[in-house]
């Protein structure tokens, strides 16, 4: 266990320390986590002390954004690991519920994903984006951060959350953050830890796939032959199963146009053996 930065497990004990820091007029920075903490992380936190006077980390898994089928039992967890982490990286706090703390008996109201959770993982992950706006929502009600920082790596998360935080005029700003990268173009990520020896080697070739078409249609390319040679090259490296790979609109992730003029992103997803992965580039 860290003897140097704080952790608080109850709403009560985390409200004591924000409310001294905002009487000494601190502006507080979130960044929202489920631990595994990665240097991926790690850059968040960074930002968030560029950003803030005080950075809070939150570690929580959130059970309510798995379905029944999903990883949440054998979702990876090293509290000791991360509070060295969060040392290093000079953060001032970490806030870590139990999952009693966040959702007590008779919990029961939720807030709904709006448009940008439609397609893409919502297609394949249902109820996920209601339960990652739910707790969203929790985190910075109980927080209450001047900024939250989220990663790109989750291009359609960090979409859906500036949608909320727009639509039911959240006062904080949501501030995005680019992916961090293994020396292999792999994108780090908490769920790596499942890939075998063979599949590690396999993985970071979806970045390479995805960089290439979002270079191509950079260049001109179309769009729907670009996509149905990025599959092929993916089930030859070895992705047994491709959920989507899309090229869309950056800000609404709304069907792309090539000709508008407006930024796209190519986001993909798909599954060596047991493990999905996700990434996405901008075009
Ligand atoms: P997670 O713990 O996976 O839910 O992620 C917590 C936050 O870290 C989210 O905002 C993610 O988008 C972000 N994140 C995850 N992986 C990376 C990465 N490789 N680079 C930058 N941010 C990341």
């Amino acid at each position: 266990m860290s003897d140097t930065v704080k952790i608080v497990r109850t709403v009560h004990d985390l409200r004591k320390v924000t409310a001294k820091w905002r009487h000494r007029g601190h502006s507080i920075g979130l960044v929202p986590t489920m631990g595994a903490l990665h240097a991926g992380h790690v850059s968040l936190v960074r930002l968030a002390k560029k950003k803030a006077d005080r950075a809070v980390v939150s570690i929580f898994v959130n059970p309510t954004q798995f379905a029944a089928n999903e990883d949440l039992s054998r979702y990876p967890r090293d509290e000791a690991g991360d509070l060295k982490k969060l040392d290093d990286a000079d953060a001032d706090l970490v806030w870590a519920p139990t999952v009693e703390e966040m959702y007590p008996d008779g919990f029961s109201t939720g807030v709904r994903a709006g448009s940008a959770a439609k397609e893409l993982e919502g297609t394949f992950r249902p109820q996920h984006f209601d339960g990652v706006a739910t707790v969203c929502a929790k985190l910075f009600n109980q927080v209450t951060p001047n900024v939250a920082i989220f990663g790109e790596k989750d291009f359609q998360q960090l979409a859906v959350l500036l949608q909320m935080v727009r639509d039911l005029n959240m006062p904080l700003k949501l501030i995005g953050a680019p992916t961090k990268r293994d020396t292999d173009g792999l994108a780090l990520s908490s769920r790596n830890a499942y890939l075998s020896a063979t599949e590690r080697k396999i993985a970071p070739s979806l970045f390479s796939i995805i960089s290439a078409l979002a270079g191509d249609i950079a260049e001109g390319a179309d769009v729907a032959a670009g996509v149905t040679n990025a599959k092929r090259k993916l089930t030859a490296a070895g992705f047994e199963k491709i959920d989507y790979i899309e090229v869309r609109d950056s800000e609404t992730l709304g069907s792309a146009s090539t000709a508008s003029g407006r930024p796209l992103r190519v986001l993909a997803a798909c599954w060596l053996g047991k493990t999905r992965l996700i990434d996405n580039v901008a075009v």
